[in-house]
């Protein structure tokens, strides 16, 4: 039944001409950027502090001006990484080789300077999160969207942009030309530098996610509707796929009252999105009914009316780390990378 929904949302977005499930960038900056959106992502490392307070607004009079200089790097970013590919091999790749290929899947090259430089970083982050511990065995990172970063081959970028191949391969080398071995740490290592596509108002604590980290903590976010293609989706399921839906993951949920009563009480948590929805008497999480419903994110409203259920959700991943829509949308009120990076991982230093 699950799918059978899914098919229905999918029908949905192409009825309105919108990318659905367009998880690798389709080239100008009207391609959904995918975002760090892996379900089971890594694994975290146990955080006993309390996180911080949220930074400020993202607006750029109120951002703290970026360090002069960079930090010290615990340790040099590694010139290869070894790197799983799709055809299952691992190969040794030249970093900045592997990093274009992640930003030119990650992010449109019409998106601003400061925001694909800030993606670089962020990427070569999470890269060296991974490979200090070999995630893949053999291999350090793989090319899966759903569980490391996307990428995309030399081949596949020259399909996907055409005779905008050069301007657009020069565009995102160099942002992580610009940034060449500069990565995010905290307690002299890399963070793991979640990111997503666009978030509401406000990013996710990571705790709603996964588990608490200090420096995944929710902060404002400046994108709205204006700034992000399908900011706003909504899918809608009849009572029967609504309730055999739910039953499939809680088959104790009790469905036998009238339909107008199946949504008791909607819980969100600080950033605003679904902590919790009770469904014929279950507790149902937000991230579990994003995954049922294959809703963009947690960031919803849920209704009954005229016979059907309707999710009209804001955004697009787990809402964790940094917005991508908001990172460009920073850069172009003025944000530099390193603002935008502080800003959504407040607390993390950028070394070199
Ligand atoms: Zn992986």
């Amino acid at each position: 039944m699950k799918r059978t929904i899914l098919y229905a949302y999918i029908a949905l977005m192409v009825a309105v001409g919108l990318p659905f499930l367009a998880n690798l960038g389709e080239g100008g900056a009207q391609a959904a950027p995918a975002g760090h959106n892996a379900v089971n992502p890594t694994p975290l490392p146990a955080v006993d502090e309390a996180p911080p307070a949220p930074s400020a607004s993202p607006e750029t009079e109120t951002l703290s001006p970026a360090p002069a200089a960079l930090s010290a790097a615990p340790f040099p970013a590694p010139a290869q990484l070894r790197v799983l590919l799709p055809d299952g091999t691992a190969a040794a790749m030249d970093t900045q080789d592997y990093l274009t290929g992640v930003v030119s899947a990650e992010m449109p090259p019409g998106f601003h300077d400061e925001a694909l430089r800030a993606q670089a970083v962020a990427a070569r982050t999470y890269a060296l999160y991974c490979a200090a511990f070999s995630k893949h065995g053999e291999a350090q990172v793989c090319t899966d969207y759903r569980c490391c970063q996307a990428w995309q081959s030399d081949a596949q970028l020259r399909e996907k942009w055409g005779e905008d191949y050069d301007a657009n391969y020069e565009k995102i080398r160099s942002a992580v030309e610009d940034t060449y071995g500069e990565y995010l740490a905290a307690g002299g290592q890399p963070v793991f530098a979640a990111f997503h596509s666009s978030s509401a108002s406000a990013t996710e604590n990571s705790a709603a996610v996964w588990s608490a980290v200090p420096y995944l903590v929710s902060v404002p976010s400046p994108e709205t509707a204006d700034d992000v293609p399908n900011y706003i989706s909504t899918l809608r399921c009849s009572p029967i796929d609504f309730r055999d839906t739910v039953l499939s993951a809680h088959p104790g949920a009790d469905f036998s009252g009238p339909e107008d009563q199946w949504i008791g009480e909607l819980r969100r948590d600080e950033s605003g999105r679904v902590a919790s929805v009770v469904l014929g008497g279950e507790e149902v999480s937000g991230t579990e009914l994003r995954s049922l419903f294959s809703l963009r994110s947690t960031a919803f409203e849920l209704s009954y009316s005229s016979s059907a259920f309707t999710f009209t959700v804001t955004g697009f991943g787990h809402g964790v780390g940094m917005s991508q829509y908001g990172a460009d949308k920073m850069a172009r009120l003025g944000a530099d990378y390193r603002q935008i990076l502080a800003h959504y991982y407040p607390g993390t230093t950028l070394v070199k």
